[in-house]
């Protein structure tokens, strides 16, 4: 039984499909990282996915159940936590009410505010500070650590990297290479190819809606990602993901 399955999935805005059917597979442990230009469907599915948007057809399944028509906060109970784009953290709140606005949402498990200190040290003198007082590098990791919060076993992080500094973007992958090494499954879009590529065991690459080239990291070349990216050339789905 696959961790995650989904299931000719269609999310529209308005009249717009912005996912086309799309269908994958997700094994425990692996690493999924969701490539395509801008406009390609990315956010919509993974808000899809997580339950903060409503889906037209198709279904989700996690760990076996069908939870296409949970809530978002049932899923997040049941094991699935996302880092939305954008972040979305209550700015007049502190760090650590954050944090635990994670932990009562969530799952029991390992996680607590001190273990999210321990893994973004840049935290720790700022646990009292109001969120809106964050940079943007302290910002991510305070989203990130509230997903940590749920005790996820599918974390889904979108564009983690968007606005910050090379620097903090190194500190956030770190991060998630710890999340990864510790068997945490992840799902993340992320612009950056290199990025993505270093740090999946999966890749899937969406284009108008449609997965247009799927298989695992290994598997697949520079060129191929970025000719799909670009829909470019002969489109071909790998064994594997799908
Ligand atoms: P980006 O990298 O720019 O975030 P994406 O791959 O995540 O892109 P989506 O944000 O899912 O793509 O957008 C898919 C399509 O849906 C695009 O055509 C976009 O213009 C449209 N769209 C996204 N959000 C909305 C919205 N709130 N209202 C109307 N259309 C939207």
């Amino acid at each position: 039984m696959s961790l995650l399955s989904v299931d000719g999935l269609v999310a529209r805005h308005g009249l717009l499909e912005a996912v086309c059917g799309v269908q994958f597979r997700l094994e425990a442990g692996e690493t999924l990282a969701i490539v395509g230009a801008n406009g390609a469907g990315k956010t919509t599915l993974l808000r899809a996915i997580a339950g903060a948007h409503p889906i037209a057809a198709g279904t989700v399944s996690f760990r076996g159940e069908d939870v296409t028509a949970l809530p978002a906060h049932r899923r997040t109970a049941a094991g699935l936590a996302l880092v939305p784009e954008g972040r979305r953290l209550f700015g007049q709140m502190t760090v650590e009410e954050n944090l635990m606005l994670g932990r009562f949402a969530g799952r029991t498990g390992s996680w607590t505010v001190e273990r999210v200190m321990d893994a973004f040290p840049n935290l720790k003198e700022r646990r009292r500070a109001k969120c809106s007082h964050l940079s943007g590098g302290e910002q991510q990791a305070t989203a990130i650590g509230r997903a940590l919060m749920t005790n996820p076993e599918l974390l889904i992080l979108d564009e983690v990297s968007l606005g910050l500094s090379p620097l903090i973007v190194d500190r956030v992958y770190e991060q998630i290479d710890g999340l990864v090494r510790e068997g945490t499954t992840i799902i993340l879009v992320e612009q950056n190819l290199s990025r993505a590529l270093e740090v999946a065991s999966n890749v899937i690459c969406m284009l108008e809606g449609q997965i247009v080239l799927a298989g695992a990291a290994g598997t697949l070349s520079r060129d191929d990602v970025t000719n799909a990216y670009f829909g470019l050339g002969r489109v071909r789905a790998h064994g594997g993901t799908p």
